[in-house]
Parts: C-alpha cells; sequence; structure tokens
C-alpha cells in the first residue's frame, strides 16, 4: 500500500488540473491514467481548438501537449498505463495492478466516452462505414452519401461539415425536438443536401464488406424503411465511466456521479471533476475549472 494526499483517477484535462492544483496547494497528489498517454478526449479533437482561452493549438493533441509539458516542468507524479481496477471509496484507496494506493482524498476524473446505439452492423461496420466523429473521417467519404443519427449540437454540426463534401446528407433524430444551437439547426434545414428525417429511431445498420442500407423505424407509426447510405455517423452523446463506481456513490440515472458546487460527492473527501459528472457545458475549460475547485477544496478540509 502506497499513501498519498491525493489520488486522481483519469489523465484528461480534469485530472491534470486537479494534480497541478494540488502542488499548488501543498498537497502530494498521484494521477493514474489507463492509455499510454495522457490526455482523454483532448486526443480526438482533430480541429484547430479555438474556444480554450489563453491559446490557440492546432488539434487536441498540440494542446494536451501544453498541459503535459506542465506537468513534467512542476515533476509532478503522474503515471500512464495504470488503469484503475477496483476501488474502495469509503476508505478512499484505489487498486491499480496489484497495487493498493492509499489517499486522504480521491479525485475521480474518468471522463466520457461516446454513446453507442447497440444496433446490428454498429460493431461490425466500426472503420467500414460506421464512425463516431465526423471531424476526425469526413474525408474518407467525400462524394459519398451518408447517414447522420443524433439530435445534439454534434450530429447537427457534422451533418452540416459533410454537406461540404458529401452530395447527400440524411440527418436522423428520434424526436422532433432538437437540444442543440437553433442557428445550426437553421442552417442544416435550409441546406439543399440536408434532408432531415424526424420521429425516426436506427433500427439496424446492414451492407456486405461494407456499410450499404440504414434501416429506421417511424417512432410514431412504427413502419420501416431502409435508406441507402454509404457511411452512418453515430452522434448520440456520451456515456460516463462510472461502472466501477457503482454502488459506492450516488449517480444520477444516466451514470454521471452527483456532485454539490465544490464537487464533493455523496463520499466524505471523495471528489469528481469534468465529463463524468455531466457538467452543463461538456469542455476542456470545465473540465480545468473543476478540477481546480476539487483540489483546492480537499486542501482546505485537510488543513
Ligand atoms: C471529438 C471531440 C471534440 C471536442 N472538441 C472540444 C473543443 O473544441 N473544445 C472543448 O473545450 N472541448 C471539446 N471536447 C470536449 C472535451 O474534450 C471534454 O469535455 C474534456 O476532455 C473532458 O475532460 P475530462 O478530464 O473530464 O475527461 P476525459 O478527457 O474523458 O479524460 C478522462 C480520462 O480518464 C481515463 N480513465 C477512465 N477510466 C479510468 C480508470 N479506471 N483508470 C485510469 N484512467 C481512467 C481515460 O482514459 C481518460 O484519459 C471535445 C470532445 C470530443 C470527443
Amino acid at each position: 500500500m502506497t499513501n498519498h494526499d491525493v489520488i486522481i483517477i483519469g489523465g484528461g484535462p480534469a485530472g491534470m488540473s486537479a494534480l497541478i492544483w494540488c502542488h499548488s496547494l501543498g498537497l502530494r497528489g498521484v494521477l493514474l491514467e489507463q492509455s499510454p498517454e495522457l490526455g482523454g478526449q483532448m486526443l480526438e479533437m482533430f480541429h484547430r481548438v479555438l474556444d480554450y482561452p489563453g491559446l490557440v493549438a492546432e488539434n487536441g493533441r498540440e494542446l494536451r501537449d501544453h498541459f503535459a509539458a506542465q506537468l513534467d516542468l512542476l515533476q509532478l507524479d503522474y503515471r500512464t498505463g495504470r488503469k484503475i481496477e477496483e476501488v474502495d471509496l469509503s476508505q478512499r484507496r484505489a487498486r491499480s495492478g496489484g497495487e493498493w494506493l492509499q489517499g486522504r482524498g480521491v479525485i475521480i476524473a474518468t471522463g466520457a466516452r461516446k454513446r453507442k446505439l447497440g444496433i446490428p452492423g454498429e460493431e461490425r461496420f466500426e472503420i467500414r462505414g460506421v464512425s463516431f466523429s465526423a471531424t476526425r473521417d469526413h474525408s474518407l467519404y467525400a462524394g459519398k452519401k451518408v447517414s447522420v443519427i443524433g439530435g445534439g449540437d454534434s450530429a447537427v454540426q457534422n451533418s452540416l461539415l459533410l454537406a461540404g463534401i458529401c452530395p447527400s446528407v440524411t440527418l436522423i433524430h428520434r424526436s422532433d425536438k432538437y437540444r442543440g444551437r437553433p442557428d445550426w439547426l437553421k442552417q442544416a434545414q435550409e441546406n439543399p443536401r440536408i434532408t432531415i428525417i424526424d420521429n425516426a429511431e436506427a433500427k439496424a445498420i446492414e451492407g456486405g464488406e461494407r456499410v450499404e442500407r440504414l434501416v429506421i423505424e417511424d417512432t410514431r407509426t412504427g413502419q420501416i424503411k431502409t435508406i441507402d447510405t454509404e457511411g452512418v455517423f453515430i452522434r448520440v452523446g456520451v456515456a460516463p465511466n462510472t461502472e466501477m463506481l457503482r454502488g459506492q456513490i450516488e449517480l444520477d440515472e444516466a451514470g454521471f456521479i452527483k456532485t454539490d458546487q465544490r464537487q464533493q460527492t455523496s463520499v466524505e473527501m471523495v471528489y469528481a471533476a469534468g465529463d463524468v459528472c455531466r457538467p452543463a457545458c461538456l469542455s476542456v475549460a470545465t473540465a480545468v475549472g473543476q478540477g481546480a475547485i476539487s483540489a483546492k477544496d480537499i486542501a482546505i478540509s485537510l488543513t
């Protein structure tokens, strides 16, 4: 068993910020990241990042490099390739491999992943016509007929991006209410290359070597329809990485961690920061802010 002031689980922006702030506040923090490198979802940002105040990065990886350089400059204790497999939150313990780590406080910053539909064909055709990111993959679909599934900002934005290079984009949404920005939706409605199908649920993705068809069902009438498509982009929100916490901490109905304004969870001295606690704005800036708040509140509690 190794002892630390604060155990930070997850090396995305929330976790990295928490580690930096632990250092500033005189706490010995250790960060464990399951992937071989730090960054979390920042590594999936293939566009120019213009909304993180203070610096413009060509992509998320470049932004991540700035964060990581700061950790190195301060000689902070972070360990990559170290998944936390089990936690005992009431005792503030976490296990990675054979090693148990003991903290005086714990910050959970395990983030979120893209939600999947769980329909036939989704897994089979991944990277052969099914994509979870138009920003990353759009160039592979130039000149092709594609579909986008979802009703939030990402789905509408992906449709607009694809309409710039594809002759036909079908946006499929299971209701007729949109959660995204009205100006983007208006642009999509007015774009002659985009067809919007409301009140429709994707049921299956079909094809041979690659995707050829999408099967949808009208949610009001139950009528089944097949759309010819060469690419299916799935943008149906995110799911939190909280499976290992179930039964130990209060989660909301979708599995995100409930916190108060100081990022405290239902368990004493256990905090959560970033996408894992469903902030109103899923962003690097929010994750960084919540990481800082968590470290600050732990420091106050320990002094
Ligand atoms: C395609 C895309 C584009 C985006 N564009 C922008 C943008 O332009 N601007 C912006 O501000 N935001 C953007 N975001 C959102 C932003 O990336 C996230 O809000 C932010 O990364 C959340 O940070 P986080 O630290 O909470 O979680 P994450 O970045 O998800 O990091 C969580 C980390 O925890 C690790 N982890 C999980 N479970 C364990 C475990 N058991 N043990 C150890 N480690 C674990 C994961 O491997 C991961 O590295 C984008 C996201 C995506 C996917």
